[in-house]
């Protein structure tokens, strides 16, 4: 059950990126990727296999800082820049999506907000423990029936005293129902979209689990229903209204998707490259045939076109220039590249393609989630076209 891997990444930097790169960044990506090699790829077949989330690398993320890389380090970030937290994904995603998913939503969704929108009372009650993952968070912005349009959401908080009262229902939460906090976004009396920490064992609120995913196997999918549920107002997040407050958490958390699909995208050609040198047929190993050739080249090439869209966009990012639309072009590009890369590295293994004896698969299918979260891939396209021309074709 164990996926192939190999030591030498080799042509995996085509284009010499490393050389752009300081110090910092390589050791940073050298930690996660020997972490990865360690404790995710020995196991994570198993995991999905059997729709298991394993919980207990939470802890593990936390110690090498895949939680909020780039937040400072004085609130329980990594204290990296936007480049670290991008390579930091990558390495993440070369073991599994759902395992960069669970770093994701607890650095750019819970604990981003949180910092970025907080109180200095919510920022020292909070982020130094989901820094150190003895806190897991989740983020709840979509609803059963508002997935592309949060815009429409319906779930709500009614001021009564020193408290507000949440009803609603959110949908398709990562980490939901394991996770000890929960930002959620209601709209207030005004119609006006808040920010607000809802806490574990809060009466009225509850965190069924979604089961019968094929896709993000390890990574534990759930409800956040709200029943009357009488929040602090101190829990509120004081520095944010209306829909740019999630919507930046997703920038955030966009950046590092764009990113991270590279690395699924690297796991599943390196896989394919060592296959194509062992498999013999017709007397010759398949990478001797022009076709198998021309399917390496093309994904070798399209990896190698993604890192430098992903690198930029970390240049522009650290800089502070990274706007949402190239964010969108990002995630959008390399994650349907990623998706074609495994694609074809599965019809070069053949039938053990569809195994798990090889990552192939479990990258594919986690990379349909990939495609349609944090905004689908034809949302992004409108966002790209909304960019360029001006004009809105959303509604
Ligand atoms: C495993 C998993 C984990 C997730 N984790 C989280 C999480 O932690 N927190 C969270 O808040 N959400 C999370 N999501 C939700 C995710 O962000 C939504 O699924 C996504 O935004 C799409 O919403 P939807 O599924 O309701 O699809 P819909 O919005 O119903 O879209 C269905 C299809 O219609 C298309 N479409 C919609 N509107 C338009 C339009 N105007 N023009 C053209 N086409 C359009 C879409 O592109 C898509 O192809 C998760 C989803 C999954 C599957």
């Amino acid at each position: 059950m164990s996926s192939v891997k190999t030591d030498q990444y080799q042509h995996h930097d085509y284009y010499s990126i490393d050389d752009l790169l300081s110090e910092d960044h390589k050791l940073a990506r050298d930690a996660v990727r020997n972490w990865v090699k360690k404790e995710v790829s020995p196991i994570i077949e198993d995991y999905s296999n059997r729709a298991e989330c394993p919980y207990h690398l939470f802890k593990g993320l936390a110690e090498i800082g895949a939680f909020g890389p780039s937040i400072p380090a004085e609130y329980g970030g990594g204290g990296m820049d936007e480049m670290a937290y991008g390579i930091i994904m990558t390495e993440l995603e070369r073991g599994d999506s759902g395992i960069r998913s669970m770093a994701s939503v607890q650095g750019s969704l819970v604990m981003y907000p949180i910092f970025k929108f907080g109180s200095e009372e919510q920022k020292r009650k909070y982020l130094p423990k989901l820094g150190s993952g003895e806190f897991i968070g989740c983020f709840g912005l979509t609803e059963p029936d508002h997935g592309s349009n949060p815009a429409g959401m319906i779930t709500n908080i009614k001021e009564d005293g020193d408290s507000y009262i949440l009803n609603g229902a959110k949908m398709w939460i990562t980490n939901s129902p394991v996770a000890d906090i929960a930002v959620v976004w209601a709209k207030d009396e005004q119609g006006i979209i808040r920010g607000l920490v809802v806490e574990k064992g809060m009466p009225g609120f509850t965190a069924p689990e979604i089961h019968g995913k094929w896709s993000l196997r390890a990574s534990i999918t759930g409800e956040l229903v709200f029943q009357d549920v009488r929040v602090p107002k101190s829990n509120v997040l004081p520095n944010v209204q209306g829909l740019k407050g999630p919507l930046s958490c997703l920038s955030k958390a966009r950046y590092g998707i764009a990113w991270g699909a590279i690395g699924a995208a690297l796991d599943c050609y390196d896989s394919a490259l060592r296959y194509s040198k062992e498999r013999i047929q017709f007397g010759k190993p398949l990478g001797q045939f022009q076709l198998t050739q021309k399917k390496l080249a093309e994904m070798i090439t399209e990896i190698t076109k993604a890192q430098l869209l992903a690198w930029r966009l970390g240049s522009l990012a650290n800089q502070g220039l990274a706007t949402p639309a190239q964010i969108s072009m990002a995630k959008r590009n390399n994650v349907a590249m990623a998706l074609e890369v495994a694609r074809e590295a599965r019809q070069i293994h053949g039938g053990m393609g569809i195994t798990n004896e090889y990552p192939i698969m479990r990258h594919m299918m986690n990379l349909e989630t990939v495609l349609t979260y944090e905004g689908t891939h034809d949302i992004h396209l409108l966002i790209t076209g909304m960019d360029i021309t001006g004009l809105n074709a959303f509604s």
